[in-house]
């Protein structure tokens, strides 16, 4: 063996294993571009190259993420990933959310700050928040029934031990980022079970970190202030759908999702992608700006403990954009630049390279978001001794009827199947209460709720909810049940509106 291939070999058993997927849409061109500019950085990296989403999915794989692709990433566990379509409609699921769900990565960490060369409403103000989101309850949970030909419901889940990881490592991320301040950002005044429990964790939570102020707004709320004052935010802590929404806000507050950066930690485990998709209108064409999966790579740098190069990286783009020799298309579109002669994806990463090494003039600091390999474990307190201690009771039961009667025919007839155990306390129409008549004219969608409630001084059993069921099937179309408890005494569900 010669010198050189020996010490190339040397190189390759110190080189950092990361699977890399190049996606869909313009996600090859992007994934080149990092590669290419974390190569040049001198960052020893033996790329896994490995495939998923659309390309996965024509071939018949309904997962989007074939076996080959699973195994690299459980051996690398480090993923830098370009946009995966997908498919509208029904059967597939998205592969985005099937790799997030499989490797349980918890945390969808997505920082917006003013990028200098980037103008927007709000130069010279400063943003520099980051956004911690929820990545695998809430509606993505994907648990949708139809209830009826015309009805369809999804299930939104939130789980007291979900919600506490990702408050925790929002707090954890603020602390060891020297940030000060952390806002939980829910629609608790609505969904008082499932976003309302992610607020009572972080309000259980918040005492521990006594140097960080923790705030709780409402969502619409949040969106609202983004918009009017974005400088008052720091660290965004929220469930899932509502991370989403507020995390493309902010990036178009600071330039557009060509700039978005983020990265999804798990335990042990991360995977790094722009937030865009394949934006398949210019796949192939060499026009998209790949500065969000640059930035997303910097966040993987920092996560395998390459924060030099990530640092180099990072400044070189910000060099890239202040000096504004490289403009890519979207952002001469937005600053009334020359489109024509903007600079292509391969120009601007030419141009990130070539400035590999500088600092740029006017960003003093470096945001070192997410070096989540210093991530404190949470300690989990959800063993079987927690639960034993809890009292629940059977109080009732909810039972979904599809009916073509008018709520107070349905009402009638259901008022006397409850036997000696159960009577009915109301029906109700998507969520509001129709019967007894209350005066409200309600449009039918043909699908009730009746709340069958334990008769005075009853304790229920699972014959009674069986003989219920029995006696409703006889004359009427049910389509779900859901049991009443009560836990300590409280009540573990809402009223319907009026009732
Ligand atoms: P998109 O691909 O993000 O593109 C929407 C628009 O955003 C583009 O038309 C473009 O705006 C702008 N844009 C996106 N990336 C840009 C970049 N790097 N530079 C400049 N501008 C950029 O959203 P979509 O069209 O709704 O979704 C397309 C597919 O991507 C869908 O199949 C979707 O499911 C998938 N998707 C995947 C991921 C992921 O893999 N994590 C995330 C989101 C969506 P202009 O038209 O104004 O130029």
């Amino acid at each position: 063996m010669d010198r050189e291939s020996a010490s190339t070999d040397a190189k390759q058993a110190r080189a950092i294993p990361v699977t890399v997927i190049p996606g869909d849409g313009v996600g090859p061109e992007i994934v080149r571009s990092a590669t290419r500019i974390i190569d040049a950085a001198g960052v020893p990296i033996a790329w896994e190259e490995a495939l998923a989403g659309a390309e996965v999915f024509r071939r018949g794989d309904s997962s989007g993420v074939p076996h080959e692709t699973r195994d690299s990433i459980e051996r690398t566990r480090v993923v830098l990933k370009g946009p995966l379509e997908t498919p509208v409609g029904f059967g597939e699921k998205s592969a985005n959310v099937t790799l997030r769900k499989l490797f349980e990565t918890y945390a969808n960490v997505r920082p917006a700050r003013e990028l200098p060369g980037v103008p927007t409403r709000y130069s010279g103000e400063g943003i520099d928040m980051i956004i911690v989101r929820e990545n695998l309850e809430d509606l993505y949970a994907g648990i949708e029934h139809l209830e009826t030909p015309d009805v369809a419901q999804g299930l939104k889940i939130i789980t007291r031990k979900g919600s506490e990881k990702i408050i925790r490592y929002a707090f954890e991320l603020a602390r060891r980022e020297g940030r000060s301040k952390v806002t939980c950002a829910t629609k608790a005044n609505i969904m008082k079970l499932t976003e309302g429990m992610f607020k009572h964790v972080f309000e259980e939570m918040a005492p521990e970190y006594p140097e960080i102020q923790a705030e709780h707004l409402i969502i619409d709320n949040v969106a609202h202030q983004m918009v009017k004052n974005p400088t008052q935010f720091d660290v965004i802590v929220t469930t899932n759908l509502n991370g989403d929404i507020i995390s493309d806000l902010a990036s178009g507050l600071v330039g557009g999702l060509g700039f978005a950066s983020s990265g999804n930690y798990g335990d042990g485990i991360a995977i790094f992608e722009a937030v865009h998709g394949s934006a398949p209108k210019y796949a192939g064409k060499d026009v998209i700006n790949p500065t969000a999966l640059i930035l997303s790579s910097v966040m993987m740098l920092r996560y395998l403990g390459q924060s030099a190069a990530a640092d180099a990286i990072e400044q070189a783009v910000l060099v890239t954009l202040e000096e504004g020799r490289a403009v890519t298309q979207d952002l001469a579109r937005q600053t009334g630049g020359d489109v024509e002669h903007a600079a292509s994806t391969t120009g601007f990463t030419d141009q990130v390279i070539a400035n590999l090494g500088r600092q740029p003039a006017s960003v003093p600091v470096s945001v070192r978001v997410s070096d989540a390999s210093v991530e404190r474990r949470p300690e989990w307190t959800y063993g079987p001794e927690r639960y034993a201690g809890i009292a629940r009771e059977l109080v009732g039961v909810d039972v979904m009827i599809e009916s073509d009667l008018s709520a107070e025919a349905l009402g009638d007839e259901l008022s006397g199947m409850g036997g000696d155990a159960l009577r009915l306390a109301m029906l109700e129409s998507r969520g509001t209460k129709v019967y007894p008549p209350s005066g409200l004219t309600v449009d039918s969608v043909r699908w009730y709720r009746g709340r069958f409630v334990a008769a005075e001084g009853r304790a229920l059993t699972e014959a009674d909810l069986v003989g219920l069921l029995g006696r409703i099937s006889e004359r009427h179309r049910w389509t779900e049940v859901l049991r009443l408890q009560s836990f300590d005494g409280e009540p573990g569900f809402t009223k319907a509106q009026g009732e």
